[in-house]
């Protein structure tokens, strides 16, 4: 099953490219910093457990160099609504 990016405007899809795709954090706090970063109204109601099962976003939304530097779990800041 391939992924999507949870940002709507995205049109990154696991199967076009080889992104990575990034579950939300499992702690609660970084969590919550992604809905709001999110801006998805629908995404506050769920839990960090849901949201780290079943949400992802795509590398798009991270800066390049955080992600070079192999910190997937410190990343907390998410670039919404690419264009
Ligand atoms: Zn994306």
């Amino acid at each position: 099953m391939p992924n999507f990016c949870e940002d709507p405007n995205c049109t990154w899809k696991s199967t076009q490219s080889d992104l990575a795709f990034f579950r939300f954090p499992r702690a609660p706090a970084r969590c919550q910093k992604w809905v709001e970063n999110c801006r998805r109204a629908d995404l506050e109601d769920k839990t960090p457990d849901q949201l780290n099962k079943h949400y992802r976003l795509c590398a798009k939304h991270f800066e390049t160099s955080m992600i070079c530097r192999g910190n997937f779990a410190e990343l907390s800041t998410v670039t919404w609504n690419l264009s």
